[in-house]
């Protein structure tokens, strides 16, 4: 769908700064569409037969990284699909860090996990991010369709913490109670995860059919105006790994900093930011209901704030680290930010990626 279809004013007319509109401070890396568990919201549609739309090779996906961090961008998470089934994953993780990447994530059902992945994450300090859609197998299992997910996502979600590797855990409610999705996070937090996010499942890829909605630019977070685009694993590019009826180019015909610097990609990220983030930021809350409050500093050093109440730039993004925010390019301060909620916000977030299993 182009910009101009949803009916929008032109960018030059609107007020997205122009480093905003043409900078990348974040990398999706999506390794392969194919995933072992076939989760019942899947936003890419994976499953085990869908690699079919895996075209980038290895030496593609080195080429994207390098590009990717000629142009500043020092951040980047793996994801998919199921990224550990990449059989090129362990020299692409060593490359990320090789090239120069400071902040390394990788975003897995962590229903595998070897030992070879485990040691080389703990020695470069690359963190996991995973999604745990209860306490109770029965019911993460009924989500996954994998009956053996919920052992082995846990297990290897404790051999990591054992090993004093980031963790990252997204509680995204499909049908479970309100009361079972925070019996979930206690049950995460006992197990000793660093951070834990809840969120709703969103009306993309299988999430259309289980929310019985078609997917628009309104079911984004609204995060991802600034600064951040997915590389998916037929060379697409998008603003954001949901977004995927907006893209903004591809690696296999253009050049990444062409992408990146591209109108389409500006006129997409100024659309979200004025017809998602905007809105909801103006009506007193973050995309997605959190209580509005101060944008951390530019420039910030990378770290993963306490939880608590969060703050707008961290909100409701299970997708990406907290550490990623999407921060104002102006240096006054660029959000209308007020103090009182003027709607009642459910506890959600974005949802995304999903523990894994069998082969
Ligand atoms: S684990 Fe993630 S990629 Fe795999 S089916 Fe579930 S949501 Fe999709």
């Amino acid at each position: 769908m182009s910009i101009t279809a949803v009916g929008v004013s032109s960018v030059s007319d609107r007020t997205v700064p122009r480093s905003a509109a043409v900078g990348l401070d974040f990398l999706w890396l999506e390794l392969t569409n194919r995933c072992n568990l076939k989760c019942v919201h899947c936003y890419t549609d994976s499953t085990p037969q869908t690699g079919y739309r895996d075209l980038l090779t290895a030496e593609d996906y080195l080429s994207v990284m390098n590009q990717a961090y000629a142009l500043g961008c020092r951040k980047m998470q793996f994801i998919g699909g199921e990224p550990q089934l990449n059989r090129d994953f362990h020299r692409l993780l060593v490359a990320s860090k090789t090239i120069g990447f400071e902040f390394v994530e990788v975003f897995t059902n962590l229903t595998r996990l070897d030992d070879e992945t485990v040691h080389f994450a703990r020695s470069a300090g690359i963190g996991f991010a995973t999604s745990v859609y209860s306490d109770r197998p029965e019911v993460h299992q009924a989500i996954t369709r994998n009956r053996s997910s919920h052992a082995r996502t846990i297990n290897n979600l404790k051999r990591l913490i054992d090993s004093d590797i980031v963790t990252r855990a997204a509680v995204i409610q499909i049908d479970q109670t309100s009361a079972e999705i925070q019996t979930t996070k206690r049950f995460l937090t006992d197990l000793g995860v660093w951070h834990i996010r809840d969120s709703r499942v969103r009306a993309f890829g299988r999430g259309e059919d289980v929310l019985s909605q078609r997917s628009q630019m309104s079911e984004l977070c609204g995060h991802c105006w600034s600064g951040r685009i997915c590389v998916a694993p037929d060379g697409a590019v998008y603003p954001c790994v949901m977004a995927r009826q907006w893209p903004v180019g591809n690696v296999l015909e253009t050049p990444l900093d062409r992408i990146v610097q591209s109108n389409a990609l500006k006129e997409v990220r100024t659309t979200i930011h004025d017809t998602v983030w905007m809105p909801k930021l103006a009506g007193g809350r973050t995309p997605d209901g959190h209580a509005a409050e101060a944008q951390p500093d530019e420039g910030e050093e990378p770290s993963y704030p306490d939880e608590g109440e969060p703050t707008p730039a961290e909100c409701p993004q299970t997708c990406i680290p907290l550490t990623v925010t999407p921060t104002c390019p102006q240096s006054c301060n660029p959000t209308p930010v007020t103090c009182d909620p003027i709607e009642p916000t459910p506890e959600d977030e974005p949802d995304h990626k999903q523990p894994t299993p069998e082969e």
